[in-house]
């Protein structure tokens, strides 16, 4: 007995395509192919390919690789927050987003100088424009405080860090009346700042990724970088606060898909690069998380996808959008070797999950 539902195309607001950069780790055809394969019509991408998407001109490289994936998959690029992601120098944030800048960020590395991100700010708010933050200072921590991490001997990221960026961008927020979203937010700490802020009226919104609402560090066994990301997993109690967020409609969902080469992700915790391919498994683990345990209604569930990401991109930048389908019934498994992308840094193999997108399903109006 399967169930179909048909929605407003989802919304993938943070995606790593690698390209320009790691060819072999994703290109944007096979990064589009992800996504359509994952259920989403429309996905943007993150500026911190080689060399960092700083410049009109990447931002038309990118739209034009791109076109491969149209009708069924709408490809918006982000632009850098600073020059080079250095988080040193404004970049031309009007040119930018004269180019078709979906959002600014530096996502992969927080913007630590005040002024800097002041001025930014400000201007993202005269342009009517989102600044997005990778809300965690640098750190070389790789993991949360946890057995795992106590067992190892690992350098672990506390979570004030994250809470500690998230205060200070509210504050520029504040002065600035610039529209912020956090992005990956992974501690209860940040949620409640998050929370307090919208009740204060301040235009913030933040995302949660379906590994943060489906794992936690405490549940870690084995020296296995297909669970590390940055922002690291949090504890039972960050999960818990992350899907009471979910459900009550403060956080909309985004995968932070990052492949990378097997290569960059051998070596266990210590050694290996931040982050695990996520379009495909997106709409499979929210929906058994969100809806199947935490009874979260279908049609909210499936607004975290849609209407809320759709509320931080520029007006206009999805109209003409495909549409989603789902099917939910029988158990399906998690088959690595069927996906799309061309990365395979995923600790989902194996896992069942009831809900996929239809095959072929993300497609135009009739
Ligand atoms: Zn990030």
């Amino acid at each position: 007995m399967t169930t179909q539902f048909r929605f407003p195309g989802f919304i993938d607001v943070h995606v790593h395509f690698r390209d320009p950069g790691v060819p072999e780790a994703e290109t944007t055809a096979s990064g589009l192919a992800a996504a359509r394969r994952g259920g989403f019509a429309a996905v943007v991408t993150m500026p911190n390919t080689a060399p960092a998407c700083d410049s009109p001109e990447l931002i038309a490289y990118q739209r034009k690789a791109a076109e491969c994936g149209r009708p069924e998959v709408v490809l918006l690029p982000s632009a850098c927050i600073t020059k080079g992601r250095r988080g040193e120098e404004v970049a031309d944030l009007e040119s930018l987003a004269a180019a078709g800048a979906a959002f600014f960020t530096d996502d992969g590395s927080y913007v630590a100088a005040d002024r800097v991100m002041e001025e930014a700010m400000k201007r993202a708010a005269a342009l009517g424009m989102v600044v997005c933050q990778h809300a965690l200072p640098k750190t070389d921590g790789v993991i949360r405080d946890c057995a795992l991490a106590r067992r190892l001997g690992l350098r672990t990221v506390p979570a004030s860090a994250e809470a500690d960026a998230i205060r200070r961008d509210l504050s520029l927020c504040r002065a600035t009346g610039c529209r912020l979203h956090v992005q990956h937010i992974s501690t209860a700490e940040g949620v409640e700042l998050v929370r307090n802020a919208r009740r204060e009226g301040l235009p913030v919104t933040a995302e949660a990724t379906p590994h943060h609402l489906l794992l936690t560090c405490d549940d870690l066994a084995a020296d296995d970088a297909n669970f590390k990301m940055a922002p690291p997993l949090g504890t039972r109690e960050d999960r818990a606060e992350l899907r009471k967020a979910v459900k009550e409609g403060l956080l909309m969902f985004a995968t932070d898909h990052a492949p990378h080469p097997a290569a960059a992700k051998s070596g266990g915790f210590a050694a290996a690069a931040n982050g695990i391919v996520g379009l495909e498994t997106a709409i499979p683990i929210t929906y058994g998380v969100m809806v199947e345990e935490e009874g979260m209604p279908v049609e909210r569930w499936a607004a975290a996808w849609h209407d809320m990401p759709l509320s931080i991109l520029p007006p206009g930048a999805c109209e003409g959008l495909c549409e989603t389908a789902v099917e939910t019934g029988e158990p399906h498994v998690v088959d690595l070797g069927s996906f799309a992308t061309l990365s395979r840094n995923c600790p989902y193999g194996g896992m069942k999950f009831s809900c996929w997108p239809v095959a072929g399903s993300v497609k135009s109006h009739p």
